[in-house]
């Protein structure tokens, strides 16, 4: 049976997707595996998913055929409905707003705010349902110098909790401004923020954690420790290319995506046990965001709320890495609730229990430094050198004339190559606080 898993999928691999790796998630499983013993083995197969790693075991998705050989291996597992906090109950999934009324609300904030906001389309869904991202900024239409920021949520389809509170964080960014919220008025003013309450609407409708041809998108993009390591959209799901092009065509520098089944700030790397080379920083921002969610504060399971990616379980082909690998957009990835599809009216509860958090986090988008060339043309490497520790942290390619990082509060020396020539370097200091505002230095 594993070896009919085996070339079953190698067979949907080549027709369907011939340059990059996609993982199936027909069937997924519960697997009652408190030490871990077979973790190696479904770690070595390139068909299979690790999610969630608890004290008793795991999830596994896979291909179809998957509960036949684990049967057959005499694995201990369960139908993820029999596990608290994984069965959908019907009378649950009707109190949901569809994809098609999630556009409509999404259409009608935006019509209500459309001084500071912009409904964008990114593309079609497999099935062709659009992919709604919205823009909050003050003059929305024009690219201004501000730092970009991003929130993506729902990549999987049924974690459904990060598309809801998208939505109610996009009515109160609205109704915040307009009130005169000080704060709100100051991210929106001074920040370019991009809100996409669902990156697969297809799977949303279907209740499904892969999109409507079951592939699971945050094992879509490439990954820089595997074969899968080119930065280019040929052949991946239509989904993730949508995200892939908008994140070359901006300068997002800090972002986060929403899941659930865990509660819990993973940060960088997911896919190497190697530190990232802001290990300190994310786990400053992850503890600052966790500090203020009790029940992620609070946790049992990961201290203080926070875990490293890697430490937790491997994740190949993920969008948190990828986004700083290849763009320096520092992304975490944010579990939301231990139930992925909670009852409807627990929602709010869930709400305002981020709603601070993930205003501030927005806010540190502003602890940055950024250039911008006249010649908007200009191309070439950037990296900046703390000058009291004398790290590194770069060197990182630009080439639209503009970069913008998120860094650490110190002093450090940007050192600039265009065209091959180093440019004289420039000393930079980065000193947060709130209201803080990025800077942007403008270089000839
Ligand atoms: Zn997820």
């Amino acid at each position: 049976m594993f070896k009919i898993l085996f070339v079953s999928c190698a067979l949907l691999l080549c027709l369907a997707v011939p340059e990059s790796h996609a993982i199936y998630t027909h069937e997924g499983y519960f697997i009652h595996d408190p030490q871990g013993l077979y973790l190696q083995e479904f770690r070595r197969n390139p068909d299979l998913v690790i999610d969630h790693r608890t004290s008793l075991g795991y999830e596994l998705y896979g291909p179809e055929g998957l509960g036949e050989y684990l049967r057959q291996r005499q694995i201990p597992f369960s139908a993820l409905e029999d596990i608290p906090g994984q069965y959908i109950k019907d009378a649950e999934l009707a109190d949901y707003p569809t994809s098609a009324q999630i556009t409509q609300q999404l259409k009608e904030i935006v019509q209500a705010n459309s001084s500071i906001m912009k409904l964008i389309g990114l593309g079609k869904s497999h099935e062709g349902k659009d992919l709604w991202i919205v823009k909050v900024s003050d003059n929305p239409a024009i690219d201004e110098k501000e730092p970009e920021f991003k929130f993506v949520a729902n990549m999987h389809g049924n974690e459904i909790v990060g598309r809801e509170l998208m939505v109610r964080l996009l009515q109160d960014l609205g109704k915040g401004y307009q009130q005169q919220d000080p704060f709100i008025r100051h991210l929106v003013n001074d920040t370019e923020i991009y809100i996409m309450p669902s990156m697969n609407p297809d799977g949303a409708d279907k209740h499904q954690r892969g999109n409507s041809l079951y592939v699971d998108l945050n094992r879509n993009f490439p990954d820089f420790t595997t074969e899968d390591n080119t930065n280019t959209q040929v052949g991946r799901q239509p989904e993730t290319q949508a995200l892939m092009r908008l994140e070359s065509e901006h300068f997002f520098a800090l972002s986060a995506n929403f899941h659930g089944g865990a509660v819990v700030f993973n940060y960088a790397w997911d896919t190497t046990p190697e530190q990232h080379p802001l290990d300190a920083f994310i786990q400053e921002m992850g503890l600052e965001y966790a500090g203020q969610v009790p029940e992620m504060r609070d946790s049992r399971e990961f201290p203080r709320g926070i875990t490293n990616g890697y430490a937790w379980y491997e994740v190949d082909g993920g969008m948190q890495d990828w986004s700083y690998y290849w763009h320096g957009d520092l992304q975490s990835t944010i579990e939301l609730s231990d139930d992925k599809w909670p009852p409807y009216e627990q929602v709010d509860h869930y709400y305002q229990a981020h709603k601070t958090s993930l205003l501030n986090f927005i806010q540190r988008v502003h602890q940055g430094v950024g250039i911008t060339f006249l010649q908007p043309t200009v191309k070439g490497e950037y990296s900046f050198q703390n000058l009291e520790d004398g790290k590194v942290i770069g060197p990182f390619p630009f080439d639209r004339g503009e970069f913008y990082k998120v860094l650490p509060d110190g002093k450090y020396r940007l050192n600039i190559t265009t065209s091959g020539r180093a440019m004289e370097a420039i000393e930079v200091a980065i000193n947060y606080q709130r209201f803080s505002k990025g800077t942007y230095l403008t270089v000839r």
